[in-house]
């Protein structure tokens, strides 16, 4: 059977987008596109990138622009791999991308903190329980 993992990720990221769990869903879809990648399948990034366009299409704030990164990836490695341009690193391209977005910027010190954290580890700043979408 060719690549469950894949199949199995987005099957995973189009139930969590159904529930309404935007950055579940944008979790699973990268684990698709790892999947994609590794495999070396264009067809399998495409579908990658239309459920982050369907995500973004959806979500807001934070998981909308994690979307739209994991799409815009998704997008540029489907190119190289139909040009036959083999990536140096792709997976640690993956990843590099993937942290460089799990910070976000104190709005009351701008210290990068961690993209999860509801307490400004530097100046105490505590952010409300439903965070605001970004500007
Ligand atoms: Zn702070």
């Amino acid at each position: 059977m060719p690549a469950p993992d894949h199949r199995q990720a987005l099957d995973r990221a189009r139930d969590a987008l159904d529930r309404g769990r935007a950055k579940a869903a944008v979790r699973h879809g990268w684990t698709a596109a790892q999947d994609a990648a590794r495999a070396r399948r264009p067809d399998q990034l495409a579908e990658v990138a239309d459920l982050a366009a369907a995500i973004a299409e959806r979500a807001g704030g934070r998981a909308a622009g994690d979307a739209e990164v994991l799409g815009r990836y998704c997008a540029r490695l489907r190119e190289e791999q139909l040009a036959g341009i083999e990536p140096s690193r792709p997976l640690d391209a993956i990843f590099d991308v993937f942290r460089r977005q799990r910070t976000k910027t104190c709005p009351d010190c701008a210290e990068k903190i961690k993209a999860d954290a509801r307490l400004c580890r530097y100046c105490g700043y505590r952010y409300p329980a439903d965070p605001e979408p970004r500007r």
